[in-house]
């Protein structure tokens, strides 16, 4: 009979609840570690909603992650009763002839994918939240919506630990190094305990805890501001996440409250982070004065002065494509990091390539394009 292998996960945010969850699914004996605990909010994940959405706007092969990534989404959902994700579909918007609203348009050809063209007609009546410029083209994905972060997280790591996982929670692990012949060793302040393989995924802290890493991860800060509409009709029935692309970016998504719009902006208005652990959260005027400037524009419905304000950080490599597989001088090591903002929607997807390549060394799942293998540095 096979041994039942023992893993660790550094790291039971986003990626790292996931991979517990699939990991204990598939029968291995699973300790996580995480430097404060499931669900909170000093990280990458937060804020109450990130957009889940089927069509991509920069690359294509993140299609077939998606649809693994939907599946596991369901069953994560019916495993635990707990809603994570709600589908009110996601509207792209920009100039026909930008280059991301080509993209998108190819994606959705190339895949087959569902979706719906909507004119300025039908936009004015079924969607009066929105204002299109001339020229504008409007696309609506029906299979997208939001998923709850703090929810998810700690849904997955509950999971986990219901398969038997173990979290040792406000345990920060001080070094991950492989043993000659094979398996890892975790230090933590209070002891060193070995493992078959590890599976990394610290987020922004992946520099701290990999200082020799062969590829850059900058850390940004990322700012998220809520508004209320100023009469609930002009919220619009329908609610979808959206996104504006051209020489004004950013994206929106509905809250569960069923009322205000979370706004984010594009990572050229992130600000580089020197230190995870010291993140300011403070949103200054100015930087909202790029917000209020949006609002106005393109989001008639909605009063301009926010209701609520926060700050996150996020790993970003140099391509944006994230960082997957076995770090150079050790198999054992499994590294997800670098998701440069779209990590969350991938995420269950994540977790269970990390528990592929954590219990048997090799995924199904198309990554070569984001694998660590044969990637150059830098
Ligand atoms: C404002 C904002 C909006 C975003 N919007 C979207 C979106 O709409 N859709 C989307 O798909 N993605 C979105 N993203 C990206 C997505 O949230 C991230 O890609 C994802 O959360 C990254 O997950 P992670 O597991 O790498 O990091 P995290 O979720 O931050 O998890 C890392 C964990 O590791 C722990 N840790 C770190 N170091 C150690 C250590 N040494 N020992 C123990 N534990 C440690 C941390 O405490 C943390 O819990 C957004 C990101 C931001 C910041």
């Amino acid at each position: 009979m096979a041994t039942r292998k023992r893993v660790a996960v550094v790291g039971t945010g986003t990626v790292g609840s996931q991979a517990a969850w699939r990991l204990a699914s598939r029968g291995a004996e699973v300790v996580a570690y995480d430097r404060f605990a499931p669900g909170h909010d000093r990280s990458a994940a937060g804020g109450e909603t990130r957009v889940f959405r089927s069509v991509q706007t920069d690359d294509g092969r993140y299609v077939p992650l998606v649809r693994r990534a939907d599946t596991l989404w369901g069953r994560l959902q019916a495993e635990t009763g707990r809603e994570l994700r709600r589908l009110t579909g996601s509207m792209f918007m920009g100039p026909a002839d930008d280059p991301e609203m080509r993209t998108v348009m190819d994606v959705i050809a190339e895949h087959g994918l569902a979706h719906e063209v909507v004119g300025a007609d039908v936009m004015a009546k079924r969607f009066p939240q929105f204002r299109l410029d001339e020229g504008d083209l409007a696309v609506l994905d029906p299979r997208a919506g939001f998923v709850r972060p703090e929810l998810t997280v700690q849904t997955a790591a509950r999971r986990a630990e219901e398969l038997g996982a173990r979290i040792r929670r406000y345990t920060p692990v001080r070094e991950v190094s492989p043993v000659a012949g094979g398996g890892v060793r975790i230090r933590t302040d209070a002891d060193v305990e070995r493992f078959d393989a590890a599976v990394v995924t610290p987020g922004p802290w992946v520099g701290d805890l990999l200082p020799d890493l062969p590829w850059r991860v900058d850390v940004y800060r990322a700012i998220s501001a809520w508004f209320l509409p100023e009469d609930d009709h002009r919220a619009g029935a329908e609610r979808p996440a959206f996104i504006r692309m051209g020489d004004t970016h950013f994206y929106g998504i509905p809250s569960p409250d069923g009322l205000s719009v979370k706004l984010g902006l594009s990572q050229a208005h992130h600000r580089l982070v020197d230190d995870p652990n010291r993140l300011n959260r403070t949103v200054s005027p100015e930087e909202l004065e790029t917000f209020t400037a949006m609002v106005r524009r393109y989001l008639p419905g909605l009063n301009p002065d926010p209701v609520r304000l926060s700050a996150y950080m996020e790993g970003y490599t140099g391509s944006t494509r994230p960082l997957v597989g076995p770090l150079p001088d050790c198999d054992d090591v499994i590294l997800l990091a670098g998701f440069s903002g779209q990590g969350f929607k991938l995420s269950p997807a994540l977790g269970d390539i990390a528990a592929d390549l954590a219990l048997e060394g090799r995924t199904s799942q198309p990554i070569d394009f984001i694998s660590t293998l044969d990637r150059a540095t830098a």
